[in-house]
């Protein structure tokens, strides 16, 4: 058996042409949603992870604005910043890309952006929001695994999902909006008893773990779903032959750039699952996706003017049931 894989490039592009023709709604309404992404210091991957935020933005026809502080900046003079995007109407999103320098109180600062244009949905108004099941900001990446759910027909209702890993930015709030969603959700984490044992009870297992394959074959319930959230480089090549003995593409991958990516998923688990991301191109993509979704939803509620409900909205197929 081989899993089908839920392809999460092509639900990125779907939700694109979605966002497309409420993106003109509000064009036709004198609105353009806009975001502005705050880059501290010169950290690479987060340069990276903000170009292609920017880009995306570019893409869909929103506003973008980069601003980019040295990494000496201090929480005042951060929170000054965020103060000044609050008060600019034209700014619908406000991302400050993490991790800031170690001298900044990160949490004063996302505390300090405008719950209205939290499009990370990290402001505890927001958690607040979601854990009480009403429509808020919902934290991306675990927005954009619903919709990969969601989209690929999965059943949620009753179904027993496991969500491996406890963070504030995935586990925590994936279990919720499963658990809002009808599922029965166990989450595990780092002192989990056989935790395989529990995995194997899943008919839907997140892991969101941060360690490289650790989902082996003989932990996942065949015919079970697996959304694969990590994101590991390897660049050991005993690791990369031993996780990829049956991936010859990806180890000639290795020999061409000295890394290779893998999820918190090992590949083989696609002989079992009955559907699975990949990595790269399953959850990654729909995090910049629910970013710009966030975004045209903030513009949508903060500025009055109408169109249809954005994707991942709690209001939307994964709505609560208070
Ligand atoms: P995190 O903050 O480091 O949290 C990791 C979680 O995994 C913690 O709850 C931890 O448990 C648990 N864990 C660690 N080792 C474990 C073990 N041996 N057994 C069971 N649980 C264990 O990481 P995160 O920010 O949630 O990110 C998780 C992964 O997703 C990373 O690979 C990250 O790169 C990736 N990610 C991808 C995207 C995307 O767009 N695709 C977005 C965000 C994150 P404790 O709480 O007990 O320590």
């Amino acid at each position: 058996m081989s899993a089908r894989i839920l392809n999460g490039n092509a639900i990125r592009d779907e939700i694109y042409g979605e966002l497309m023709q409420e993106i003109a709604a509000l064009s036709a309404a004198g609105v353009r949603p806009g975001l502005a992404a705050v880059l501290v210091g010169e950290n690479p991957a987060s340069q990276i992870y903000v170009r292609s935020k920017i880009a995306a933005c570019e893409q869909l026809g929103l506003g973008s604005w980069l601003h980019t502080p040295p990494a000496s900046a201090t929480t005042k003079g951060l929170l000054m910043l965020v103060d000044e995007l609050n008060a600019t109407d034209e700014v619908d999103g406000i991302l400050v890309q993490l991790p800031l320098s170690p001298q900044v109180d990160t949490k004063r600062i996302l505390e300090a952006v405008d719950p209205a244009k939290d499009v990370d949905g990290f402001h505890p108004v927001n958690l607040g929001r979601l854990v009480s099941g009403r429509a808020g900001l919902v934290a991306c990446t675990p927005s954009g695994c619903m919709e990969i759910l969601r989209r690929s027909g999965i059943a949620l209702d009753g179904a027993n999902a496991v969500v491996v890993g406890r963070s504030d930015i995935v586990g925590k709030p994936m279990a919720l909006l499963l658990m809002h969603a009808n599922a029965t959700v166990t989450i595990c984490h780092s002192k989990t008893r056989d935790l395989p044992g529990v995995v194997r009870r899943a008919d839907i297992v997140v892991a969101a773990i941060g360690r490289a394959a650790m989902v082996e074959p003989d932990w996942v319930r065949p015919g079970a779903t697996v959304i694969d959230v990590g994101i590991n480089r390897i660049t050991d090549e005993a690791e990369a032959q031993r996780i990829f003995a049956n991936f010859p593409a990806k180890l000639a991958q290795f020999k061409e750039k000295g890394s290779v990516l893998v999820g918190d998923v090992h590949p083989n688990v696609a002989e079992v699952a009955g559907a699975m991301t990949p990595v790269p191109g399953g959850v990654g993509p729909l995090t910049i996706a629910m970013l710009m979704s966030n975004t045209v939803k903030a513009a949508r509620q903060r500025r009055g003017a109408r169109g249809e409900s954005a994707p991942g909205s709690l209001t939307g197929a994964a709505a609560a049931k208070p």
